[in-house]
């Protein structure tokens, strides 16, 4: 640890906005980017995250898709009595297979595993999904959900 120890240097109090879907998406706020290289130079991880509060349109809007980084993808349920209680169900391909994600959940996804879609299937109460890439200090290296690679390679 350094001798002058700046906490307020790795503190991010306001989310950037750097994720445009091609498409206005019904159900989801703009995502957040929570911590990047350009929030906490140095920091070396990506970390994005959404609501979806109602369900999804256009559904899917998460195509498949593939990173050069390990990425974790969690979903939270925001049920304070029965937080296991993911309020969606969701169906996620992950390498040609289909996960059914009905609790708050987190999925490892290796760096080039083919990903996506991202198909709601059914929704009850708001829920959070997380983007977590490990190593990947920007939008542009990231790329999460492709949305970035689907706008036509503007990163
Ligand atoms: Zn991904």
């Amino acid at each position: 640890m350094p001798k002058k120890f700046d906490a307020q240097k790795y503190f991010v109090s306001k989310p950037a906005y750097e994720v445009v879907p091609v498409t206005e998406v019904k159900g989801r706020n703009h995502a957040m980017t929570l911590m990047s290289n350009a929030l906490v130079p140095g920091s070396n991880f990506y970390i994005e995250t959404g609501w979806v509060f109602g369900m999804p349109d256009p559904n899917p809007h998460i195509e498949e898709h593939v990173h050069d980084y390990d990425e974790i993808v969690i979903h939270l349920g925001t049920d304070p009595k029965d937080q296991e209680d993911l309020g969606g169900e969701i169906e996620f391909m992950v390498g040609g297979k289909a996960l059914i994600i009905n609790k708050t959940s987190s999925v490892y996804v290796p760096k080039g595993v083919k990903h996506g879609p991202l198909t709601w299937k059914k929704y009850w109460h708001p829920h959070l999904e997380f983007t977590i890439m490990i190593g990947a200090g920007s939008l542009a290296e990231a790329d999460p959900g492709g949305h970035q690679k689907l706008m036509g390679g503007k990163k």
